[in-house]
This record gives structure tokens, sequence and C-alpha cells, in this order.
């Protein structure tokens, strides 16, 4: 089978990507409940000899794509969300919603799963298996992908002549201006963290602020859990198994005079593995209640789970390496030394099926990755060009999965 003219196949499709994209990037939608843009990739696909399965607790769709002959199904996932905050790009198709943009390039991964579909249907018949298109909502922090699965994404039917053809692998990729322009990036293991959330409340007792000793102040032992989290995380974390914890915010008080009841400490917990992830857990809970108790303060810990740690199958990530160089040479391929802190929900895929979450640069032509303005900036803008790369790429992934012994 082959796989060189991929790239050619994916350029002449580079334009109604495009144009698809601007709409996408011009009417971004927050979360779950996605209309416009459902509406919009219905259209796109309308016409392809997809069974499209339109979810029911979120706007996800599940496309699934019948190869020429049988064999098992391998998921491609495009999310489609966009963020809470205004753009001032100044792009000619800039947002048209009040404070939403496409500041993650969902709008591009939309626009290239939309790409692929098209372009593996047109090599349908050298396709030995199934194709499950994953358009899904709410990566943003609202766990759209574990939504589609707990709906059952990976329930499949079995294929026509009643074989079954489970899904054996999943592949993913996300759009960056840390990486050139059409260049995959990936690794085994750990690729990006997880993310928790911690808030703390510590409860002293309010009083005036010219007798502190008649009150018990909030604030001081506040102070001292933020800078004593940080010890915790620097002398009982190992280094190559990090660990971030940031406190984002901090709040008590209402006035100069008065001390309040209590402070409030609010922040994100980042690993990359689910030991560290425990351990720092257990080492903010241990630090908050220990500092609270040498002041005679009182201290609440709660923590909310986010995404947990992205896992690329080791056997999966140099798989994905190895395909990308075949479709763009090595010189566009790296293999990245380390995860990165942010997190994904395509995690939640993963954890379910072996598979490879890949980063595509797109980096504008005029800009360099370093000083680019990054993903979720209010002036980050991408190189479209980079959606030909991706769209190969998604598609290459796919027929070499599903025939791997074909050179
Ligand atoms: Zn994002
Ligand atoms: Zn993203």
């Amino acid at each position: 089978m082959d796989i060189s003219t991929l790239r050619d196949e994916a350029r002449d499709l580079l334009d109604e990507t495009v144009a698809l994209r601007r709409t996408l990037h011009q009417w971004p939608e927050l979360g779950n409940d996605l209309p416009v843009t459902k509406e919009h990739v219905l259209a796109a696909l309308e016409g392809l000899p997809l069974h499209v399965t339109l979810h029911e607790t979120t706007s996800g769709i599940a496309a699934l794509l019948e190869g020429g002959t049988p064999g098992p199904t391998v998921l491609l996932r495009g999310d489609m969300d966009a963020l809470p905050m205004h753009e001032d790009t100044g792009l000619d198709f800039t947002s048209k919603v009040d404070d939403s943009m496409h500041a993650c390039g969902h709008d591009t991964h939309t626009a290239m799963l939309v790409g692929a579909a098209k372009l593996l249907t047109a090599r349908r018949a050298d396709i030995s298996g199934r194709v499950l298109f994953m358009f899904q909502p709410g990566e943003e922090g609202h766990a759209g992908a574990r939504f589609m699965l707990e709906e059952g994404l990976l329930d499949l039917p079995p294929l026509a002549d009643g074989s079954e053809s489970p899904v054996t692998g999943a592949y993913a990729l996300h759009i960056s201006t840390n990486l050139p322009a059409g260049w995959i990036a990936s690794k085994g293991g750990s690729i990006m963290a997880s993310a928790d959330q911690m808030h703390i409340t510590v409860i002293g007792r309010g009083g005036h602020a010219s007798q502190p000793h008649a009150a018990l102040d909030p604030i001081p032992v506040a102070c001292e859990i933020v800078q004593a989290l940080q010890t915790m995380v620097t002398r009982t974390i190992d280094v190559f198994d990090p660990s971030v914890v940031t406190v984002g915010r901090i709040s008590a008080g209402t006035t100069n005079n008065v001390i309040p009841e209590t402070a409030y400490i609010e922040g994100t917990i980042r690993a990359v593995s689910e030991r560290t992830r425990t351990k720092v857990r257990d080492g903010i809970r241990r630090v908050a209640e220990g500092v609270a108790a040498a002041h005679d303060a009182q201290v609440t810990v709660e923590f909310l789970d986010g995404y947990p740690v992205t896992v690329n199958n080791p056997g999966s990530a140099e798989f994905s390496l190895d395909v990308a160089r075949e479709v763009l040479g090595d010189s566009a391929v790296v293999r990245l030394p380390n995860p990165v802190m942010g997190a994904e929900d395509f995690s939640y895929v993963l954890n379910r099926v072996p598979g490879s979450m890949m980063f595509l640069g797109g980096t504008p032509r005029d800009k360099n990755p370093a000083t680019a303005a990054p993903n979720h900036s209010n002036r980050v803008y991408f190189d479209e060009s980079a959606m030909v790369d991706g769209i190969a790429v998604y598609s290459a992934m796919a027929m070499r999965h599903l025939n791997p012994s074909a050179g």
C-alpha cells in the first residue's frame, strides 16, 4: 500500500479545509454543547459513506468508515471546542462571538479530521478494517472525551459479515506554535500531565486588626501554607518524575482594619505519573493541616479531579513517529525529550486503547517557535498550510495501523 502520495492528496483538500477552519474560527463555541460547530461538521461530512452516530449527552460526533476488507478499527480524534476569551489577532476571519476564541487550534483539528475523512474515503479500498472519526466537544476542561466514552464510543457494531472489529489503536494530533509548521513531535510514556485543582480554606477567628491576640488571623497562616507547598514539592518529589503546584488565587479579608475569619487558596496540581499525582496530593493535605495546626487554626483541603496523565503506549508512539517520518521526512519529526505540563482529555481514550498523542507544528512562517504567541494566547495564530501535513499524518496513521505489514 502506497502512502507516498498522501501529502499530495491532502494538499488537494487544503482550500476546502481552510474554508471550514475559518468558518469554525469565526463561530467558536464552548464546552460540551456546540450546535453550530456540529452542523458545520455534519454538512462537511455530507455525502461521505460514513455511519454517523450523534451523541446525546454532548455534541460529540462518531463517524465510522468501513474499508474495502475486514479488520479492526482505528480511532482518530479531533476536538472542536474553543476558549472563553477575547480574540486580538486582527485576522480577517477573527471570532464573531464575544469572549470566545479558538485559541487552542481545535478549529484546525476539526477541519483536518474532516479532511482525513475525505482522503480516507477516497482510499477506502486500501483500508483493511474501519476508521472511527471522533469529533469531540469539551476538551478545554469539560471532559468531552470521557462523556463520549461513557456513551459507548468504543462499543461498535460488528462488521457486515458479523465479525467483531474492536478499536485497537487511537491517535490524536494537537497543533502548537512551539514547533515549526508541519513538524510532528511525540514520545512514548507520559506526554502530558494530570491537572487537578486544590481548594484550601484556612479558618481562624475574626476580630479587630489592632488586637490580633484576641483573634486568630488566617492570613499569615495561608501565606505560610503557600510557601510550605513549594518546599514540599522541591524537597519530596523526584525531579525526574516532576510535579508543578501553582497557587493561582489567594483571597482573604475586606479592609485594612479587620481580621477576617477565613483565607482561601486555590491552585493547580500537575504531575506526569499517577504515583507522583497521589504523593503530591497527600503532601498538600499534610502541609496544610500541619501548618494550620501549628498556629491553632482549622483548615479544609479539597481536591477536584481533573484529567489524568496522558500516557502514550511506547510501541504506538514509536509507530507514530515512524509513520510521520515516512510521510514528512526525517527532518520534520522530533522525539520529545520530556512531557509537557498541559493536560488533555484524550488521556481518557488512551487509558482504554493503546495509542499516541502527537503535536503538529503550526508556527506561522514569519515567526520563531520560541517567541510566537503560544496556544491559549489572545494573539495566537497558526500556519494553515500545516493542515496538509496534519491530514496526511492522520490518514497515514489509520492506513498503516490497519495494514501494518504492507510496505
Ligand atoms: Zn487548550
Ligand atoms: Zn487544545
